[in-house]
């Protein structure tokens, strides 16, 4: 059984002003994989102490990991302090540089040149991608055996960066046999503590598999793990939990694993022969995007209008100047106008339309930044509105935005 040690690094945590989380969580999660922790440490943001941390744990470990360190300022040494401790250099890494500027020029900031230190890794080091962040992780492979793996600090990008990509490295490099195998049920418009309510007693007295219910914004999924040696075996040990717990929350599940929620959409367009368009003004896009990402959309996508300016609602979707006037851009009448005003532009069953204040400028007392309203109207079905009050940056609402219209979408079509 290979053995890890793990190094959280920040001073922040040696001060007592920050609890470290990701070492519970790290140990937690090698636990279940069958790697043994045989020490924790926490190291201040010190090049000389993060370095000698790390030779002193590589002389007793099969590896060592390590979160925390991996941002653009100076205070952020792990990376200079691995190559210190391994005799490396560091040298771009052009894709995760490309990844940052196209973020950057998402959220409409400037990409100082402290980032561009983000994307430089020890050289010969694989990368762990951060869907999350900005910092990439990576892990060294060190010729003689043992391995440094880094992680960034912030847990939202640590967990899933274990998850999706340390952990399988670590499983292959040292064949580690007695797998975890995971089914993710997607819930979608539904609270943490409603499912908790639903499926509590499932959830107590499951131990093989476990359940855990993990929330990623809007999205939500009840994941069960099974510690078994085959696949066959895992999807037996599912069958009869997955089957109980998609009935208890019923109307809620639109999907199983690989199924996205614009997967789950689409595939209920083409189920029942409809086609959708999209008015979209504070997402700028994202929804029409998100669906034609999915191969294959063309069978159920029509097109979508992005209405940006009160002229192109008027004029492209019909939304009445007196509306506009009256309730402003971002209300009820005027979502609902664009909807039915992309159905009857694109000729199509079903229309999804957004409006709202993305921010950072643009809030008032009476509508503060992170209000949208999202609508869907479909033909035969009363046309629906929902006014939402989205917390976060501007990407984070417009993301948000996108996923409540999907959601709502979704449950029209499901309904
Ligand atoms: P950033 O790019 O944000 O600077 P980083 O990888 O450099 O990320 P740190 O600067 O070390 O990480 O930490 C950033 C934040 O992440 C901390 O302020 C804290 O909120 C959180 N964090 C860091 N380490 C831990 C830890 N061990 N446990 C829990 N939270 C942590
Ligand atoms: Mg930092």
């Amino acid at each position: 059984m290979p053995n890890v040690e793990l190094i959280a690094v920040g001073t922040e945590l040696l001060l007592g002003q920050l609890a470290d989380t990701n070492t519970a969580y790290i140990a937690a999660h090698l636990a279940d994989i069958g790697i043994d922790v045989f020490a924790t440490h926490s190291v201040g943001d010190n090049r000389s102490r993060i370095s000698s941390a790390i030779t002193s744990a590589l002389a007793r470990a099969d590896g060592v990991i390590m979160t925390g360190g991996l941002g653009p300022t100076v205070d952020d040494l792990t990376k200079e302090s691995v190559c210190d401790a391994l005799g490396l250099d560091e040298v771009l890494h052009e894709p995760s540089l490309l990844r940052m500027q196209a973020m950057f020029a998402g959220i409409g900031r400037e990409m100082r040149e402290n980032n561009r230190k983000q994307a430089m890794l020890p050289r010969g080091a694989d990368v762990l991608e951060n869907p999350n962040g900005t910092a990439p992780g990576f892990i060294v492979w060190t010729a003689d055996g043992p391995f440094v793996a880094c992680m960034p600090g912030v847990p939202r990008e640590m967990k899933p960066m274990l998850e999706d990509y340390l952990r399988p490295a670590l499983c292959r490099r040292f064949a580690l046999k007695n797998s975890i195998f995971t089914r993710s049920i997607h819930c979608i418009s539904i609270a943490e503590s409603e499912i908790d309510h639903r499926i509590g007693d499932i959830f107590a007295k499951s131990e093989n598999p476990k359940i855990a219910v993990l929330a990623h914004d809007s999205r939500i999924d009840v994941k069960l793990m099974a510690k078994t040696e085959s696949y066959e075996s895992a999807q037996a040990m599912f069958a009869p939990l997955q089957r109980e717990i998609m009935e208890r929350l019923h109307g809620h599940v639109y999907g199983i694993d690989a199924t996205s929620l614009e997967s789950a959409i689409l595939d209920a367009l083409r189920a029942r022969n409809l086609r959708l368009a999209t008015a979209e003004s504070c997402t700028g896009g994202r929804i029409a995007a998100a669906v034609t990402a999915i191969p294959g959309a063309s069978d159920v996508f029509e097109g979508g209008i992005v209405a940006y300016d009160n002229r192109v609602k008027e004029q492209q979707l019909g939304v009445a100047a007196t509306i506009l006037r009256d309730d402003g851009a971002v209300s009820e009448s005027v979502v609902l106008a664009m909807a039915a005003g992309a159905r009857r532009h694109f000729a199509v069953d079903v229309a999804v339309a957004t409006t709202g204040i993305a921010g950072p400028a643009g809030g008032t007392d009476e509508k503060p930044v992170g209000t949208v309203w999202i609508a869907v109207d479909r033909q035969g079905a009363a046309p629906e509105a929902r006014c939402l009050h989205l917390r976060g940056d501007r990407q984070t609402i417009q993301a948000r935005a996108t996923t409540a219209a999907l959601a709502l979408l979704w449950r029209q079509l499901s309904a």
